[in-house]
C-alpha cells in the first residue's frame, strides 16, 4: 500500500498509530539534530520529524529536495509547539522508513499560496501551479458546483445529451475555429460557438428538458473573463413561457449561492428591462452592490450657457456619497480615467457640495450657484457630495463610459464586495444591434430568439424597435447567463435570417437543417446557458476565468506549456490540401 492515510487528515486522535503517507515535500528544516520535513498531497499539509536517534534516517531526509515525491511510515505523535493554522496542527509522524518514489529538479516557483512565480512561469509549469492549494481549490470547487448542476437538473427531468464538436457554423456573435477535413478535402468543419441548434433540434426530437456541460469555441479577442474555450451549462425546455425558464434556473442559483457559499438570494430576483438598465446604470450588466445610478440632466444643464452641454445628445451624472472632499489631484485622475481610450470620454464635469454649504465645481464660471443648486436637488446630493458629470454627442456610447465611472468610484469607495452577491435579471433586450463594423443590424443574442409577439408588426419597417424574448441572469456587474425564447416557425426564421442579411440561398446552405426541421411538428421551446467559468470564478472571488480553468490559455490565445498552437509538418498540410500564405503571414508581422 503506498498509503494509509492522507496528508489532510490526522488529528490528536490518532496519536499513537502507526502510519503511511505519501505527497510532496513542501519545505525541509534541520532544528538542534532533528529534520522536520512538511509533506503535502491533494488534502494538506502533514509534519514528519526525522529524529537525530536515527542518523542514517536523518542523513537521507537531509537531502530530500523541494517537491520530491516520497513515500514515509512512521507513528502519529503529539507535537509540542502546535500549529493552530493547519488542521494537521496538533500531531507530527515520528518517520521510522522513507521512502523516495520520485526525485525532483529544483521547481521554477515555489509551490506555496503566495508563490514567486510570475504569471507567465506559472502557465509554462501549469502542472506545478495547480499543486498550489489556491489553484487546486479553485477547481475542487468547481467540481462541486458541477455536481451540484448535474444533481439539481437531474431532480427537474433534464437529460445530457453530448453533441458534437465538429460541426458547421453556430452565428453566437464571434467567429469560427475551423477544421479541416482529410476526407472532404477543401471542406471544414466548425467547432461549436455553443450547441444552440444542436440543442433547438433535441426539442424538435422530444427530449423536452435537456442539458450538457457543453465546451464552445469563440474565436474573439481574448480579456480577464474570455477563454477562446470555455464551457456553458447549456439547457433546452419544450412548452415553456420565459418565466417558466427563468422561475427554474432562478431556482438553481439559489440553490448553488446556498450549497457553495451559504448565502441565501431573494425569494424572487429583480427583472429589470434592459432600457432601464441602460438608463440607470449604462450597462446591460449592471453592478447593483452600491447605488450612484445616473441622473439625466438634459433639462438642468442645457441653459445657452454651456456649450459643450447645450451640443451634447446626452447629460448624464452620478452622485457620489460623501466625496466632496476629493482633492484636485484625484479629481485629475478622475478626468484622466474617463479620458483613457479604453472609456473614450472627452472631459469631466465635477460638482462639489462641501459640507459648510459651498460649492465648487468645475463650470463654476458658467453656471450660477443657483443653477448648481438645481442640479443639487435633480441629483438628489446632500453636503458632502461629489456629483460627477459626462456628456456626449451619442446616448448610448456616453451612458457606456458613465457606467465605467460609476464601477470606476464603486471600486475606489470599496463598493464592490466580493463576498456579497446582488444578481438580476435583465429582460426585453433588444433584439437587434446595429454593428458599426459590419455596417449592419446583427442579433444582440442570437438569431434563433423569439421576437416579442407584441413587436413582431415592427420586424420589416422598424427592426431596431423590436424587443426580443430574451433574458440574461447578471451577477455583481457580470453576465453569468443568457437564453430566449426560440422562434420554431421555419417561415418566421427565415424572415429573421432575411433581416439579418442573408440570402434565402445562404440561409438554406447554413440552417436549412434547422428550417426543415420545424415543418416536422416543432415544439414551443426556450432555454439558456450560464458560463460555467464565470460561474465558479464569482463564487470563488477570483479575478480572471482562468483562475478555475485547469489549462488555461493566455491573452494571446497560447497555451505557453503546449506551446499551441503551432506549426504543422508539410506532410499534415498536404493531407489536407492546404497551403500557408507564409510571405503574407511576414507582411502582417
Ligand atoms: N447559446 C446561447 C449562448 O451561448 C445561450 C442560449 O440562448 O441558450 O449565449
Amino acid at each position: 500500500m503506498y498509503r494509509t492515510k492522507t496528508c489532510g487528515e490526522l488529528r490528536i486522535a490518532d496519536v499513537g498509530t502507526q502510519v503511511t503517507l505519501a505527497g510532496w515535500v513542501q519545505r525541509v528544516r534541520r532544528m538542534g539534530g532533528m529534520t522536520f520535513v512538511d509533506l503535502r498531497d491533494r488534502y494538506g499539509i502533514t509534519q514528519l520529524v526525522f529524529e537525530s536517534t536515527n542518523a542514517e534516517l536523518c542523513e537521507r531526509a537531509n537531502h530530500l529536495g523541494r517537491e520530491f515525491c516520497i513515500q514515509a511510515t512512521g507513528n502519529v505523535s503529539e507535537r509540542e509547539s502546535k500549529n493552530d493554522k493547519l488542521p494537521t496542527g496538533d500531531i507530527e509522524i515520528i518517520v521510522s522508513a522513507l521512502n523516495v518514489l520520485s526525485e525532483s529538479v529544483t521547481p521554477p516557483f515555489t509551490i506555496e499560496d503566495n508563490t514567486d512565480g510570475g504569471d507567465d512561469l506559472r502557465m509554462k509549469y501549469r502542472y506545478l501551479d495547480l499543486r498550489r492549494p489556491s489553484v487546486r481549490s479553485n477547481l475542487e470547487l468547481r467540481h462541486k458546483m458541477t455536481i451540484l448542476i448535474r444533481n439539481f437538473l437531474d431532480s427537474k427531468n433534464f437529460i445530457e445529451v453530448e453533441t458534437p464538436i465538429l460541426i458547421g457554423s453556430t452565428p453566437e456573435g464571434a467567429r469560427d475555429f475551423v477544421v479541416p477535413s482529410r476526407m472532404n478535402p477543401g471542406q471544414f468543419y466548425a467547432r461549436p460557438q455553443s450547441p444552440q441548434t444542436l440543442k433547438q433540434l433535441l426539442m424538435v426530437s422530444g427530449f423536452d428538458r435537456y442539458f450538457q456541460i457543453a465546451m464552445c469555441f469563440r474565436d474573439e479577442d481574448l480579456r480577464a473573463d474570455r477563454q477562446p474555450e470555455f464551457t456553458q451549462i447549456d439547457c433546452e425546455m419544450s412548452f415553456v413561457e420565459q418565466d417558466d425558464v427563468i422561475d427554474l434556473f432562478e431556482d438553481m442559483a439559489r440553490h448553488l449561492f446556498k450549497e457553495i457559499r451559504n448565502v441565501e438570494l431573494p425569494a424572487k430576483l429583480q427583472q429589470m428591462t434592459w432600457a432601464n438598465a441602460m438608463r440607470l446604470y449604462g450597462s446591460d450588466k449592471p453592478d447593483l452592490r452600491f447605488g450612484m445610478t445616473f441622473v439625466e440632466l438634459m433639462d438642468v444643464m442645457k441653459k445657452g450657457k454651456f456649450s459643450v452641454f447645450d451640443d451634447a445628445a446626452y447629460i448624464g451624472g452620478i452622485c457620489v456619497p460623501g466625496c466632496a472632499e476629493y482633492t484636485r489631484k484625484q479629481l485629475d485622475q478622475l478626468t484622466e480615467f474617463v479620458k483613457r481610450p479604453q472609456v473614450g470620454a472627452k472631459g469631466l464635469v465635477y460638482v462639489k457640495y462641501n459640507n459648510d454649504g459651498t460649492i465648487k465645481s468645475s463650470v463654476d464660471k458658467f453656471y450660477t450657484p443657483e443653477d448648481l443648486l438645481e442640479l443639487k436637488q435633480q441629483m438628489g446630493a446632500n453636503d458632502g457630495d461629489l456629483v460627477l458629470i459626462l456628456s456626449g454627442d451619442n446616448a448610448n456610447k456616453t451612458r457606456t463610459q458613465l457606467c465605467s465611472l460609476r464601477l470606476e468610484m464603486g471600486e475606489r469607495l470599496g463598493l464592490r464586495d466580493k463576498n456579497r452577491f446582488e444578481c438580476l435579471w435583465i429582460v426585453d433586450f433588444p433584439l437587434f444591434e446595429w454593428s458599426d463594423e459590419e455596417q449592419r443590424l446583427m442579433a444582440t443574442h442570437h438569431p434563433f430568439t423569439m421576437p416579442n409577439p407584441d413587436d413582431i408588426p415592427l420586424l420589416e419597417s422598424h427592426p431596431e424597435q423590436v424587443r426580443a424574448k430574451a433574458y440574461d441572469f447578471v451577477c455583481n456587474g457580470i453576465e453569468v447567463g443568457g437564453g430566449s425564447l426560440r422562434i420554431h416557425d421555419g417561415q418566421l426564421q427565415e424572415k429573421m435570417f432575411g433581416i439579418l442579411g442573408f440570402t434565402p440561398e445562404r440561409a438554406m446552405a447554413q440552417f436549412g437543417f434547422l428550417i426543415n426541421a420545424f415543418k416536422y411538428g416543432a415544439p414551443p421551446h426556450a432555454g439558456l446557458a450560464f458560463g460555467l467559468d464565470r460561474f465558479v470564478s464569482i463564487m470563488a472571488g477570483l479575478d480572471s476565468i482562468r483562475d478555475c480553468i485547469a489549462f488555461p490559455k493566455n491573452n494571446s490565445g497560447r497555451d505557453v506549456m503546449l506551446d499551441a498552437p503551432s506549426e504543422i509538418d508539410q506532410s499534415q498540410l498536404d493531407e489536407l490540401f492546404l497551403q500557408v500564405d507564409k510571405s503574407r503571414i511576414q507582411a502582417e508581422k
